[in-house]
C-alpha cells in the first residue's frame, strides 16, 4: 500500500509538471502536485506510526505544523516583487534538508555504511551542503543584501576547482575508509564551496546560476531519497532535478553563455558608479508620452523588474486597452530574464489577462522592432543594453539583448539613471530617440493614460 501510495504521488508529480507547462494549465498543475505532496506527506507519517508506535510523534507533528505555517504565511504574505527570493530560500532549505538526512546517516551509523548507502550519502551531503549555502548566497544578491555585481575572488576559478576536487577526495575518504571525519571535511569544504561559486557571479548570469542550484537541489533530495528508501523523494527530486537541468540550459543557451564559461570565468570591466547618469538626456513629461504613443500605428512594450516593483501591470493594461481603441497595435516584448525569475513578467501579464498571443518572445520581436513606431519600456534596464552587443568589455557582452534602438522612438519609465540587477549604465539612455520618463512606473503610466484621454 505505501509503495502503491508513493507511486500515485510520483504520477501527481508528473501529471502537475505536465501542467505547469502552459499558463492556461499552471494552476491546476500546481493544486495537483501540491496533492501529491500532501498524500506523499501522509504515508511517510502513518507509514511511521505502523512501523514504531512509540515513535516521537511531537517532533513529526511539531515540524509538519511549524513547517506548514511558515510555509503558508510565506506564501500568502510575500510580494510578487521577492518571489525569486523566496523561490532561492526554498532551494537552500531543500538542498539542507538533505544534507541533514545525509549526516544523520553518518552519525547514526558511525560512518559505517554499505557501499552503496555510503555513496548516496556522500552525494547527499556534498551537493545539497553547496546548494544550501550558494542558494542564500543568491538570497543575498537578490535581496540587496550583498551586492549583485562581480565580486572578484582570489585565484578565481582555479580556487573554486581545488575545493571541488578535495570535496570529492574527502567524501571518497569518507566512503572508503568509513571516517565520519572525513565526511566532516567533505560537509565543510562544500559549505564554503557554495559560498565561493555563487558570490563571483555577477547580474546577468544569476538566472542561471537560480535555476542551477534549483536543479541541484532536486538531486540532493534524490540521493536522500535513496538513503531512506522513499521513493517519493526519488521520484519528486529526480522531477526537480532534471526539469531544473533542462531550464538550466535552457536559460544559458537564452543569454549566449555555456553554463562552464558562467560558473569558471570573470568578466571585468563595465561602467563605474561614477560614469552613470553624468551625460544629458531627453526628459519626457505624461504629455510628451500621451502624443507619442497616441500618434503611433504600432506600439511594443517592454516589461522589466521595475513593472513588478512597481506593481504596474493592471496599468499596462489600461493603457494598452486605451492604444487598441484608437486602432493602434499593441504588442509586449518578453526577454527570457527580464525581472527577477524565469517566466516573471508572463506571470505578471497574465495576472492583468493580457492576451497571450500579444507577448512576443527575444526571437520574434527583435526582427519586429524596425517596424515599430514606439517602444515603450517599463522598468526594463539590463534587457535592452546596447552594451550587450557593442561593448567587449561589458559584463553583459554577449548576451542577446531585446534591439529596442531599432524602433523609431524608444520611451523608458523609470525613477532615475540608477542602473539594473547587472549594475552597469545603458548607453540606451543617451540616445536622441530616447526619451526618459522619470517616474514610478504605476503612476508614470497612470499619468500617461490621463493625458492620452484628453487629446
Ligand atoms: P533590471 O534589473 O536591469 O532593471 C530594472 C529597472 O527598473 C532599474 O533600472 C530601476 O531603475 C527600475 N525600477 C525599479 N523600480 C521601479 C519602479 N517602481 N518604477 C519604475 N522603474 C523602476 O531589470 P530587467 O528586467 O531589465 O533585467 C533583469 C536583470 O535581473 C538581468 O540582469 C537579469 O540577468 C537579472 N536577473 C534575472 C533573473 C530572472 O530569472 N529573470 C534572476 C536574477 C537576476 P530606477 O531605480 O531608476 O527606477
Amino acid at each position: 500500500m505505501v509503495e502503491l501510495a508513493y507511486l500515485a504521488a510520483g504520477v501527481l508529480f508528473i501529471v502537475g509538471l505536465k501542467g505547469l507547462t502552459s499558463p492556461k494549465t499552471a494552476r491546476r498543475g500546481i493544486r495537483i502536485a501540491a496533492l501529491g505532496m500532501f498524500l506523499a506527506i501522509v504515508v511517510v507519517v502513518v507509514n511511521l506510526l505502523g512501523l514504531d508506535a512509540s515513535y516521537a510523534w511531537g517532533v513529526v507533528v511539531g515540524g509538519v505544523v511549524v513547517g506548514g505555517s511558515i510555509g503558508a504565511f510565506l506564501a500568502i504574505r510575500v510580494r510578487m516583487t521577492e518571489m525569486p527570493q523566496l523561490v532561492a530560500a526554498f532551494n537552500g532549505f531543500g538542498g539542507g534538508a538533505s544534507a541533514l538526512v545525509a549526516a544523520a546517516t553518518v552519525v547514526g551509523a558511525n560512518a559505517v555504511l554499505p557501499a552503496e548507502t555510503a555513496i548516496v550519502t556522500a552525494l547527499s551531503l556534498g551537493i545539497g551542503t553547496v546548494t544550501l549555502t550558494g542558494s542564500f548566497v543568491a538570497f543575498g544578491k537578490l535581496q540587496g543584501l550583498i551586492s549583485g555585481r562581480q565580486v572578484f575572488l582570489p585565484g578565481g576559478a582555479a580556487t573554486n576547482g581545488v575545493i571541488a576536487l578535495a570535496i570529492v577526495v574527502a567524501a571518497g575518504v569518507g566512503v572508503v575508509a568509513e571516517s565520519s571525519t572525513a565526511y566532516w571535511v567533505a560537509f565543510g569544504l562544500a559549505a564554503i564551496l557554495g559560498v565561493t561559486a555563487v558570490l563571483p557571479i555577477g547580474g546577468a548570469d544569476m538566472p542561471v546560476v537560480i535555476s542551477l542550484l534549483n536543479s541541484l537541489s532536486g538531486i540532493a533530495a534524490a540521493m536522500a531519497g535513496f538513503i531512506i528508501n522513499n521513493q517519493a523523494l526519488i521520484v519528486g527530486g529526480a522531477l526537480v532535478g532534471a526539469a531544473g537541468m533542462i531550464l538550466t540550459i535552457e536559460m544559458a543557451v537564452a543569454m549566449n553563455r555555456s553554463i562552464a564559461s558562467i560558473l569558471f570565468t570573470q568578466f571585468g570591466g563595465g561602467a563605474t558608479a561614477e560614469d552613470i547618469g553624468t551625460k544629458p538626456v531627453n526628459r519626457a513629461t505624461a504629455d510628451d508620452v500621451a502624443i507619442a504613443l497616441a500618434y503611433a500605428e504600432s506600439v511594443m512594450i517592454v516589461p522589466g523588474y521595475g513593472l513588478a516593483v512597481a506593481q504596474a501591470q493592471h496599468a499596462v493594461k489600461d493603457l494598452a486597452n486605451a492604444l487598441e481603441e484608437r486602432g493602434i497595435k499593441v504588442t509586449y516584448a518578453i526577454h527570457p530574464v527580464a525581472g527577477r525569475m524565469p517566466g516573471h513578467m508572463n506571470v505578471l501579464l497574465a495576472e492583468s489577462d493580457v492576451s497571450y498571443d500579444l507577448l512576443l518572445d527575444l526571437e520574434q520581436a527583435n526582427p519586429r522592432f524596425s517596424q515599430t513606431d514606439v517602444v515603450l519600456i517599463v522598468g526594463a534596464n539590463d534587457v535592452v543594453n546596447p552594451s550587450a552587443k557593442n561593448d567587449p568589455t561589458s559584463p553583459i557582452y554577449g548576451m542577446p539583448i531585446l534591439n529596442v534602438d531599432d524602433a523609431k522612438t524608444t520611451i523608458v519609465i523609470k525613477r532615475s539613471l540608477s542602473p539594473g540587477f547587472a549594475g552597469i549604465d545603458n548607453p540606451l539612455f543617451y540616445e536622441d530617440s530616447t526619451l526618459m520618463y522619470f517616474a514610478d512606473a504605476k503612476k508614470a503610466l497612470e499619468d500617461a493614460l490621463v493625458a492620452i484621454n484628453l487629446l
